[in-house]
């Protein structure tokens, strides 16, 4: 009897452990679509696709991810790697709702485009710190690796640099590098 009671107990325990867990990533793949749709300036469906493509691509399971996106600032990998191969999903988003865009997100951007590129030369995106720029800059992959081979060195369009936190090294038509300063 007493054998008995306690096995139903046991089912009916997992039982709301399962649901209980079932709720759980639901609620994280929800925070994780609000993170990115905030992150990237994108809208919640948009979110959603991003986060949704960028665990298929690399088969990882979706409220995995979406806890991964929910516990750093630090964009995933698997985010990235996402983006750079589908830079359409950045360049979707509004102006005004892109709250976050750092030059160091979109170095990461960049280089994960560059690293699948090889040697060919690339439209890559302008790694300025202005939150409304969307556009691209024509840079080979080689001028982007020596470029990033320094921390402090970002590929931008000319013009769109902010003086007050950098400065111009060199510029051409198609593309200005700036040094970050630091403090
Ligand atoms: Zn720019």
């Amino acid at each position: 009897m007493e054998t008995t009671q306690s096995s139903e107990g046991d089912f009916w325990r997992e039982r709301a452990e399962q649901l209980e867990g079932a709720l759980d990533s639901r609620i994280t793949i929800e925070q994780a679509k609000g993170v990115l749709a905030e992150r990237l300036g994108l809208d919640i469906d948009g979110a959603f696709s991003v986060l949704r493509g960028a665990a298929r691509s690399d088969r990882v399971k979706l409220h995995e991810l979406a806890r991964a996106v929910v516990a750093s600032n630090e964009t995933p990998v698997t985010i990235i790697r996402f983006l750079a191969r589908h830079p359409s999903f950045l360049r979707a988003s509004s102006r005004d709702e892109r709250a976050v865009r750092t030059e160091q997100f979109f170095r990461r951007v960049n280089e994960t485009m560059r690293g699948e590129l090889g040697n060919g030369d690339g439209q890559f995106l302008c790694e300025c710190g202005n939150i409304a720029c969307n556009e691209r800059l024509a840079l080979s992959a080689e001028d982007l690796r020596v470029l990033h081979s320094a921390d402090d060195l970002f590929a931008i369009l000319p013009g769109h640099e902010i003086p007050e936190i950098e400065t111009v090294v060199t510029h051409n038509g198609y593309y200005a590098i700036v040094q970050k300063r630091v403090g």
